[in-house]
């Protein structure tokens, strides 16, 4: 059974290189930064307080297998591009896809842990979290629409591998 999803280069607008431009560019601001680290932190201790089970399976980055999708901006996909300190390659990103993953998935770990998307960090397969997940995700991708207003970031939110593309070469 083929769990992998479409190719994530198949509807990249015509902007997308200039896009991915302008979201890099603001990754690197000071002000931004903070911000972001900011609204990872808050989620950090409201799941702290909430303490959800995780024992590291990497399911919740098995996306087809397990029927979980990660969404993130485009300011988020460069704030984590920028942390990893690498950007995937086409083909990369594209086996991920095919695969049903995350390029970043390393023998079942996260390669890029410490500047992970918010999806990663407010997403848990512990049943119980299901009651508050939402919630909390929303108010903080509320919060990250916010900073791409406030600093005239264009606004976009895809797939995480589609979103990738935008950057791979
Ligand atoms: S960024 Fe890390 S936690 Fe998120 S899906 Fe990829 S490997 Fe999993």
């Amino acid at each position: 059974m083929n769990r992998g999803a479409g190719d994530p280069f198949a509807a990249l607008p015509p902007d997308a290189a200039q896009l991915a431009e302008r979201w890099s560019a603001a990754a690197w601001s000071p002000d931004i930064d903070a911000a972001v680290r900011a609204i990872y932190d808050d989620v950090a201790a409201e799941t702290a307080a909430l303490q959800p089970v995780c024992n590291a399976s990497g399911r919740c980055c098995r996306f087809e297998e397990w029927g979980h999708k990660l969404y993130v901006t485009g300011l988020e996909a460069a704030w984590c591009l920028r942390g990893a300190g690498t950007v995937p390659d086409a083909a990369g990103v594209r086996a991920a896809a095919a695969r049903g993953d995350c390029p970043f998935l390393v023998e079942g770990l996260c390669g890029v842990h410490p500047v992970r998307p918010l999806g990663c960090r407010a997403y848990f397969c512990d049943p119980k979290a299901a009651r508050w997940q939402e919630d909390l995700s929303e108010r903080m991708l509320a919060r990250l629409r916010a900073l791409h207003e406030a600093h005239d970031v264009p606004y976009r939110y895809g797939e995480w591998r589609t979103m990738l593309a935008y950057f791979a070469s």
